[in-house]
């Protein structure tokens, strides 16, 4: 997921922080590359970035909020399965 996570480092949209993009990057360790599919839990998550699970769900939000990862509806265990996705953006950068 290369790629995904270069246009993510490169977006100016509004809300997308370093600390929201390196989450995106560690999420983009887990996913399938074949079809962008993650499942990955908030506690593995913040375990590796050193950072509580509430800072995950809320940077996680920014992350879907603008489109850069879909809740596909399924779940592996007790983790939400969801694509990764290079939105239509209009920041001029993307
Ligand atoms: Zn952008």
């Amino acid at each position: 997921m290369k790629r995904w996570t270069l246009t993510l480092f490169g977006c100016n949209r509004k809300g997308l922080t370093p600390s929201v993009k390196i989450l995106g990057a560690t999420i983009g360790q887990h996913a399938d590359y074949r079809d962008g599919t993650v499942y990955v839990g908030s506690d593995r998550l913040g375990a590796i970035l050193g950072i509580s699970e509430s800072k995950v769900f809320e940077r996680r939000k920014a992350l879907k909020g603008s489109g850069w990862m879909v809740d596909t509806g399924r779940t592996k265990g007790r983790a939400k399965v969801y694509k990764l996705t290079i939105p239509d953006c209009e920041c001029g950068n993307c």
